[in-house]
């Protein structure tokens, strides 16, 4: 909104899609909303009960800049279990949210006009969050006849002088693509020839249905130009806790600090408490709702692809999101998104709101049980399309 009182930076809207959800899906009182990627079920009781506990006795201050050193050593411990890296002490700070470490680390790296390239389809906040810093995004389009890998020709074609960063995403949002271990080589070796930090935003490792995750920072030489970052949200279902964290070269961890210093100090301290219970208890709280998204995922990528005009690649490689091809409807993502909230009162996302190369497609979020999905397919499958 133009206003005397609003920075000119904001006269232009810098809203995402996502702003908007709630609105259309009120639209209809029994629309089925698969919009959002925030997890229908609650966070483990262990990890609620031991962050409360810990509150009871006294974990409700301010914590250690970095954050908590019980958190930071379970991280470390976490990273040389899971991957055998060893993070040195002074290479983790912990954050309130993902969302705020990639908002923080554009702050830290960017000066204006510099360029960052960003694998897309996109999770919608990356250019914002760029642009806020002063910088360019660039999108780097991934296909789905190439498995949504980075094409690294493609990427090469972007880099000039003022290219800083690639931001990657795997398993990513919304493809739900997970790099290969080939791809991220040469991404690496790209990062190298041209001086480039990877920032990587680790969000969904454990939605990585037919591989191991494998962190790009253990490529050889990449952990000196790695920029990782890793959430509660979505791994241990817990997006409201506002809890994250971020490994990087010991340079930039302090800036991060410096920087955080001026915002918010610490991430909240119960937050950090269930984030050590989370990583502590991990071995039994994530398997089972890991083994829920996957039927769900395989759930619908089946009645998807039942379905003349639409189609998903399959089996689901990661993440909990499917991105649903819609080209063969003739229609624009918006018109079928528009189309299905309409008719079935099912709400999906377009796929362009995730970057140019989205269009074409749609975004269906597995946050409902399977019954859910079983009604909102059973709806959507009776839409006629005239071409
Ligand atoms: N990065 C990606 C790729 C996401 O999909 C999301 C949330 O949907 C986030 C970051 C933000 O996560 P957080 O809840 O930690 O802010």
């Amino acid at each position: 909104m133009k206003h005397r009182f609003i920075s000119k930076k904001y006269w232009k809207e810098v809203g995402t899609p996502f702003g908007s959800t709630n609105e259309k899906a009120a639209r209809f009182t029994d629309c089925i909303n698969l919009s959002i990627g925030d997890p229908d079920l609650i966070t483990n009781k262990r990890i609620i009960d031991g962050a409360y506990e810990d509150a009871l006795k006294g974990h409700t201050r301010y914590t250690n800049m970095y954050g908590d050193p019980e958190l930071r050593a379970e991280i470390r411990k976490f990273y040389k279990e899971e991957y055998d890296l060893d993070i040195a002490e002074d290479e983790v700070i912990v954050t309130a949210s993902g969302l705020l470490a990639m908002y923080s680390i554009m702050q830290v790296i960017l000066d204006q006009d510099d360029e960052v390239i960003i694998q897309a389809p996109f999770f919608t906040p990356y250019t914002s969050q760029v642009k806020m810093a002063g910088g360019i995004p660039v999108e780097l389009d991934t296909l789905e006849e190439e498995d949504f890998q980075i094409n690294v020709d493609r990427l090469e074609s972007l880099i000039n002088e003022r290219t800083k960063a690639v931001i990657i995403n795997s398993p990513s949002n919304p493809s739900g693509s997970c790099l290969s271990v080939d791809t991220m080589k040469k991404l690496a070796q790209v990062a190298e020839k041209y001086d480039l930090i990877i920032i990587a935003d680790d969000i969904y490792t454990s939605y990585s249905f037919e591989k191991e995750f494998v962190p790009f920072m253990s490529m050889p030489g990449m952990k000196e130009r790695t920029i990782t970052i890793n959430s509660f949200s979505k791994n241990f279902i817990m997006t409201g806790w506002r809890v994250g964290n971020i490994i990087a070269p010991s340079y930039i961890i302090k800036v991060l600090k410096d920087m955080s210093e001026n915002i918010i100090y610490s991430a909240p301290a119960p937050s950090q408490r269930a984030a050590i219970y989370a990583l502590r208890y991990r071995k039994e709280v994530q398997p089972p709702v890991i083994e829920e998204y996957k039927k769900r995922m395989n759930y619908a990528a089946e009645r998807i692809n039942s379905i003349p005009w639409m189609s998903v690649m399959t089996p689901p490689r990661g993440s909990f999101y499917l991105f649903i091809n819609i080209k063969k409807s003739g229609l624009s993502s918006a018109q079928a998104s528009e189309m299905i909230l309409d008719k079935a009162h099912v709400l999906l996302l377009p796929g362009n709101a995730f970057g140019r190369c989205g269009e074409g497609y749609l975004r269906l979020a597995c946050t409902v049980g399977i019954e859910k999905l079983k009604e909102a397919f059973d709806r959507i499958e009776k839409i006629t399309v005239d071409k």
